[in-house]
């Protein structure tokens, strides 16, 4: 069974109504990794915050399954409970909340909608402790408030540190290479590809192909205009980055 299924896809903007997504299907299998590019202001953004459920959005067609359940019909949360994560292009500050206390918390919040125990306080700082350093995250920062004074680098570090220890069967990634120098793209992209695995899907979306370079997808869809106006393996990204988006100006029209 698919792990996510999106079909003819159309959401606008709740304020005002403007459409966004004009007809998107895709479909991502365990195990596989798809990658969304496109132009600035083709809807990228908008099509993981629609799969997320976040705020601001209105679908009006189409449908989205997980796991063979309507995604559409869960809240933001539930669909985060039910291990669907989306890591921000713009990482939200948490003030008064240390960033190991809400990935506990995260974590719980999962495992009890999962009718699981909660994680035992030594077995989580030791998985937090082991996924921090491969991340190059460093214990202080732990401590501090989620986001709160993290440069762009540290930020996009903290992010997937949450995606490692909350294991999501759906990552969703927004342009979480934007603002990273090519180490520190390393160290993330290395951290992306440890949750690469039979069972989890990812959706990663970037603007650049630079990103793909580390994290090699198996599945290129091209978004232009709130549609996808093309697919194909990772070679379609070097030639978006040969040739750009102007190819496709117009054939979503
Ligand atoms: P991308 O991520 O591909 O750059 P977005 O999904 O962010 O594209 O945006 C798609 C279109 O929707 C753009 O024209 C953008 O200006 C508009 N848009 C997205 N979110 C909002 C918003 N909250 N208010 C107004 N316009 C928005
Ligand atoms: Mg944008
Ligand atoms: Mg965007």
């Amino acid at each position: 069974m698919a792990l996510l299924e999106i079909t003819d896809l159309h959401a606008a903007l709740e304020d005002g109504g403007k459409p966004i997504l004009k007809g998107v299907s895709l479909t991502i299998r365990p195990g596989e990794v798809h990658a969304v590019m496109g132009p600035n202001g083709a809807g990228k953004s908008t099509l993981s915050n629609v799969i997320a459920g976040r705020p601001g959005f209105v679908v009006t067609g189409g449908s989205v399954t997980y796991d063979g359940q309507d995604l559409l019909a869960l809240d933001a949360d539930a669909r985060a409970r039910a291990g669907v994560f989306l890591a921000f292009q713009y990482p939200v500050e948490i003030p008064g909340v240390a960033t190991a206390t809400f990935l506990k918390t995260a974590i719980n919040a999962r495992r009890k909608a999962a009718g699981e125990p909660e994680i035992e306080a030594l077995e989580f700082l030791k998985r937090m402790k082991a996924n921090a350093k491969a991340l190059g995250v460093v214990e202080d920062m732990l401590k501090r408030p989620v986001n709160v004074g993290f440069s762009g680098g540290e930020k996009k570090r903290a992010e997937v540190l949450q995606m490692a220890m909350l294991e999501p069967r759906l990552c969703l990634l927004d342009e979480t290479d934007s603002g990273l120098d090519i180490d520190a793209l390393r160290v993330v992209a290395d951290g992306v590809n440890a949750l690469r695995g039979p069972d989890r899907g990812m959706l990663v979306i970037t603007h650049y192909q630079r990103l793909l370079d580390y994290i090699v997808p198996d599945v290129v869809h091209v978004l232009v205009d709130g549609r996808i106006v093309k697919s194909g393996d990772k070679a379609l990204a070097l030639d978006l980055e040969a040739h750009g988006y102007a190819q496709f100006a117009g054939a979503a029209a």
